[in-house]
């Protein structure tokens, strides 16, 4: 029999990223050829932080189906509304995000009987974490799932019912995965998860991070979203660490305290202006990256005016905004004072204005002086080098293939709204 062949797509955040890597390499072992494109099974994990991203996850299955594949939906999207995700004609296996190391099994299953399969396990209150290495991920970067889930129930969050509750990866299993990506040449690891901060029941993160950032050769590590009530003086503290990334990435989502109890956040204003604070004092170039939420459910002119002043308070280096949308399962959905679409639309744009500025801003003060850029394996449209400085600064520059992969040095010339460009040092 040939080969069957497989190809993935990915929905949605990090995590995701990194559980499409564990796949892949799933697969392989299992006998399948990973393809780009067409391919006789095509595995979609999916999304379904917004209704909007759902809606994107079902047009790629009906697009997949439509050229012949045998479509495997898993992931988010399955966790919350598996009924709805069989129905589309062309799936062949439905599975959610427990058990991912069953689904290459389960698609053989599938593929003898020639019957779908529909096996999504719902969350238990003492659900174990799922340790999935990955050994070959597929960027510069390597992710590393640390924790899984989240009990927060944010009021407008679907999460915690797709992701189910907190668990974590063992810090040996930790350190043993990193040790391994160090070895296959990874020089920058991603410590990511749905809510980090709750790493081994909350607390035990930045013993996780001093402990990582202790393995030999492992030139960056860089932590992905925190939510800013967890970051303590610890968490802090690690900043400090030479191979810790300069840049936290902490999700404000609104600056009017009133909004913020709305949403169900576990912290206001005063106190994610401390910890910028503080974080600066450690490390004056901080990247401080956040989302923004524009619209939500009872959002007056003025709330929204506070979050365009802690913007410019907090002076972030970049701004990922996002209108506020119901997602019907969660309790902001049944929330009154919808903000109308009209006024939703414009306050993103005033966010997504604003943010550019104070990226661009962010920018310039970094002109004329030299950073470490962890070189990306793609070239740019214009046929540039890029990478990430420390501080999550995208900045492209002139350059030869060999320096793919390599950290170097980069002076920077000149700064725009999303980038700088720069050129290496000799
Ligand atoms: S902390 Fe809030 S926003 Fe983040 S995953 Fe948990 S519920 Fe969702």
């Amino acid at each position: 029999m040939p080969m069957r062949t497989v190809s993935f797509r990915t929905f949605g955040c990090k995590q995701n990223r990194y559980d499409t890597d564990f796949l892949r390499e799933s697969f392989e072992k299992k006998g399948f050829k990973v393809v780009q494109g067409d391919a006789d099974v095509v595995v979609i994990n999916t999304c379904a932080v917004t209704s909007r991203s759902a809606q994107k996850c079902r047009q790629a299955i009906r697009a997949a189906a439509r050229r012949g594949a045998k479509v495997v939906v898993t992931g988010c999207y399955p966790q919350i509304a598996a009924g709805e995700v069989s129905r589309i004609p062309g799936v062949m296996v439905v599975s959610g995000v427990r058990e991912r190391s069953r689904l290459p099994d389960l698609v053989l299953e599938a593929l003898e009987r020639g019957e779908p399969i529909v096996d999504v396990k719902p969350h238990v209150q003492d659900e174990e974490f799922e340790d999935t290495p990955v050994e070959r991920p597929d960027l510069t970067r390597a992710f590393l799932k640390i924790q899984e889930g989240c009990g927060d129930f944010c009021t407008y969050c679907i999460v915690p019912y797709a992701r189910g509750p907190s668990r974590s990866k063992s810090p040996e299993s930790v350190v043993e995965e990193a040790e391994r990506l160090v070895r296959s040449g990874y020089k920058e690891i991603v410590l990511t998860g749905t809510h980090i901060g709750l790493y081994g029941g909350g607390g035990a993160l930045p013993k996780l991070i001093e402990r990582v950032s202790r393995i030999d050769g492992l030139i960056r590590i860089r932590v992905s979203s925190l939510e800013p009530h967890d970051v303590t003086p610890e968490l802090i503290d690690c900043l400090r660490l030479p191979n810790v990334c300069q840049h936290l990435h902490l999700p404000l989502q609104s600056g009017s305290d009133r909004i913020l109890r709305m949403m169900g956040r576990r912290y206001d204003v005063a106190l994610f202006m401390d910890i910028v604070r503080k974080a600066r004092k450690v490390a004056p170039d901080l990247g401080l990256t956040t989302d923004i939420i524009a619209g939500f459910p009872g959002e007056t002119e003025a709330d929204f005016q506070e979050t365009l002043s802690v913007m410019k308070e907090a002076a972030f280096s970049r701004v990922h905004a996002f209108k506020y949308s119901d997602r019907p399962g969660t309790r902001a959905s049944g929330f009154r004072d919808k903000v109308p679409e009209r006024v939703k639309e414009e306050r993103v744009s005033q966010v997504i204005a604003l943010g550019r500025e104070l990226s661009e801003d962010f920018h310039r003060r970094l002109v004329g002086r030299d950073f470490e850029v962890l070189v990306e394996d793609d070239r740019e449209k214009d046929g540039l080098l890029a990478g990430f400085t420390r501080n999550y600064v995208r900045c492209r520059f002139p350059g030869d293939d060999d320096l793919k992969g390599k950290v170097i040095g980069v002076t920077v010339q000149e700064a725009g709204p999303t980038d700088v460009t720069g050129i290496p040092r000799r």
